[in-house]
Parts: structure tokens; C-alpha cells; sequence
């Protein structure tokens, strides 16, 4: 696997390079965004991580940039907590996920898998954990034989939490993506939203496959 880091900040810089060279990952490092993008154009690498602030060209130009020239380099930001109108930003201009600082490594090589392996066109457009399948052009869901009708929220929150099998989401995250705005902590919209999910994926099944990490957020089992 082909990385290359564009981030500034030399010490976030080495510790994505150690813990990705340590899974034996290719890593190009580059502290500036001009020189970053030049690579990213010349070079062929089968990943991104960008950093929104950088001296030279910005991550948001750079991201910009690389998909007017129609590169598809799967690109990964790293967002401070602040960003969110960068965030979203990123993401309408095409990036394929995100990353809060401070991230453990472990969660950036489980991004670094999913945008690949999405990148790849592997069952792209079908996602299946267990049983459960997603497509997602026609968007229908089946669990087995049954076919299961979802509104478009519980279609795109499942369709998260089928990304990323195995994969914490918190509240915050969901929240965001699912829909698009900041996390009031005192809401219980994504818990009233898995109930509604549960209901129709799992309540007739024999293996659970939405699992609830308390206190932190949910996952989908890899494995039934
Ligand atoms: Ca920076």
C-alpha cells in the first residue's frame, strides 16, 4: 500500500509514518501542501492523508484540485475539531473519510482499508456483513431471504455502520454524517434511530448484528 501524508506538523507527520510503515505500508511524507500536491499528481499512490492547514497550497485546494484534474486518489482529511464547515467541505469536494485529531493509529488504518478496498470497486456497490446485504444503487437491504424497507436516514445510517464493520461509531460521528450537523449531546436522535434499525434487521434474526458499546457509540459485528 502506497501512502503519502501531506501534514505539517512534524510530529503528527512521524507518528502516521511509524504506525504505517509498522503494517508494512509504503510512506511518502510531505510538510508542504505545494510539494504534497506535486506528488500526489506525479506519483501513484493508492491512498491520501491531508491535512487541512499547510503552508503552501491548503488540504481543501489540494483536494479540489486533484478532482478537477479527475484524479481519484482516495483522499483521507485530517480535520481539527473545529473544522466541521471544513469537514463537510471536504467531503463535498470529494473526500472519501475524515479523521479528528487527536486519532488513534489503529482507527486511521481502518479508514485506510475501507476508502481502498471502496476504491478498488471490490462488491462496490454491494456491502454485506453476515447476512445482511445493502445495495447500494438500487438501495435495497435484505437480511437472508427478507427484503427490509428503510426510510433514507436508516439507510444511510446502516449504510455507515456497514462501512466500517467491526468499527466503533460514536453519537458525534453519526451524528455528523448521518446528518450533517453538530452533536447536541442531549439529544437521543441516533439512539431512537438504532432502536428503529434493530427492529428491522435484527429483531427477526438469530444473530444480533448492531451491537451498543456503552457509553461510546455502536458498531456492527463483523462476524454474526
Ligand atoms: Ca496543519
Amino acid at each position: 500500500m502506497k501512502t503519502l501524508v501531506i501534514e505539517d506538523e512534524k510530529k503528527i507527520a512521524s507518528f502516521v509514518r511509524k504506525g504505517l510503515e509498522a503494517q508494512g505500508f509504503v510512506v511518502d511524507v510531505s510538510l508542504n501542501g505545494d510539494e504534497g500536491f506535486a506528488l500526489a499528481t506525479s506519483r501513484p499512490y493508492d491512498v491520501a492523508i491531508l491535512d487541512i492547514m499547510l503552508p503552501g497550497k491548503d488540504g481543501l485546494s489540494i483536494l479540489r484540485n486533484l478532482r478537477d484534474r479527475k484524479i481519484s486518489l482516495p483522499v483521507i482529511l485530517l480535520t481539527a475539531r473545529s473544522e466541521l464547515n471544513e469537514r463537510l467541505e471536504g467531503l463535498n469536494l470529494g473526500a472519501d473519510d475524515y479523521l479528528t485529531k487527536p486519532f488513534h493509529i489503529e482507527e486511521l488504518i481502518a479508514r485506510i482499508h475501507a476508502v481502498t478496498r471502496r476504491a478498488a470497486g471490490v462488491s462496490q456497490s454491494i456491502l454485506a456483513v453476515a447476512d445482511l446485504k445493502m445495495n447500494l444503487l438500487t438501495r435495497k437491504v435484505t437480511r437472508g431471504e427478507g427484503a427490509i424497507e428503510l426510510t433514507a436516514r436508516e439507510f444511510s445510517l446502516l449504510e455507515h455502520l456497514m462501512r466500517s464493520p467491526g468499527r466503533v461509531l460514536t453519537r458525534v460521528e453519526i451524528c455528523e454524517r448521518v446528518w450533517d450537523y453538530n452533536f447536541d449531546p442531549d439529544t437521543n436522535l441516533v439512539d431512537v434511530y438504532i432502536q428503529r434499525l434493530r427492529k428491522k434487521v435484527d429483531d427477526d434474526a438469530q444473530h444480533k448484528l448492531i451491537e451498543t458499546i456503552r457509553g461510546v457509540g455502536y458498531c456492527i459485528k463483523a462476524d454474526a
